[in-house]
């Protein structure tokens, strides 16, 4: 086992992509894995290939179609219309029950067997959604879990936890990534790279961080 290796949950989007070259300025070793779970915009994989080949870090795509099948939701079913707020006593309907504790289990099998003691995810609890696995909490006891698991010491690093959107651009400009992640990952939940279609709830939170970071930086 190597403490300077680690593998990043990796979706090409822009909080994995700023994630992965986190991870690279963070350790020597860096190993990326997407999932192929039967969402609809299956090309954030190919995406994710790209960046990952640019940045020189081995990649693998993991495919776990049952995901789409266990429960309805509006990522992974076409029928459904996704909610653009999130509704007052519920979860989003974008919500894919247990899809990070199926990710993170499986990045620990991966991890395990390619000798890597971290895992890196670019979940975040001060996203919009509150989507209960995101949740700092869930992530501490996860990692327990999986330690008990397998009888190894991993580490889960979630470097984005308690930023919001304007933060994690500033992170990519900090990491020297800016211009990569703002044209070349995929957010938008209607599918379209770069700043999106502008309008579902995803490129609303992401322009928002943008429009807010580089106002930021515009006034100091
Ligand atoms: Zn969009």
């Amino acid at each position: 086992m190597n403490k300077d290796s680690a593998v990043v949950v990796f979706s090409g989007g822009q909080d994995s992509t700023t994630c992965l070259f986190w991870t690279l300025k963070h350790f020597r070793h860096v190993r990326a894995i997407s999932f192929l779970y039967g969402q609809k915009h299956q090309k954030e994989v190919e995406i994710a290939r790209k960046i990952a080949e640019k940045a020189s870090v081995p990649f693998d795509i993991m495919t776990i179609p049952f995901i789409s099948s266990l429960s309805k939701n509006a990522l992974t079913d076409s029928t459904i219309t996704m909610d653009q707020e999130k509704p007052q006593d519920n979860l989003p309907n974008t919500f894919v029950p247990g899809r990070n504790l199926f990710f993170l289990s499986i990045a620990a099998v991966y991890a395990l067997e390619h000798g890597c003691d971290n895992i890196i995810t670019g979940v975040s609890q001060t996203d919009f959604s509150g989507y209960p696995d995101c949740r700092d909490s869930f992530i501490r006891s996860l990692n327990v879990t999986l330690n008990l698991a397998l009888e190894h010491q991993f580490v889960i690093h979630t470097p984005l936890m308690w930023l919001d959107k304007a933060d994690t651009w500033a992170m990519a400009d900090q990491l020297g990534v800016f211009d990569l992640v703002r044209t070349e990952t995929l957010t938008c939940y209607n599918g379209i790279r770069g700043d999106g279609c502008g309008h579902c709830p995803a490129c609303k939170l992401r322009k928002k961080g943008l429009e807010e970071y580089l106002k930021r930086k515009n006034t100091k």
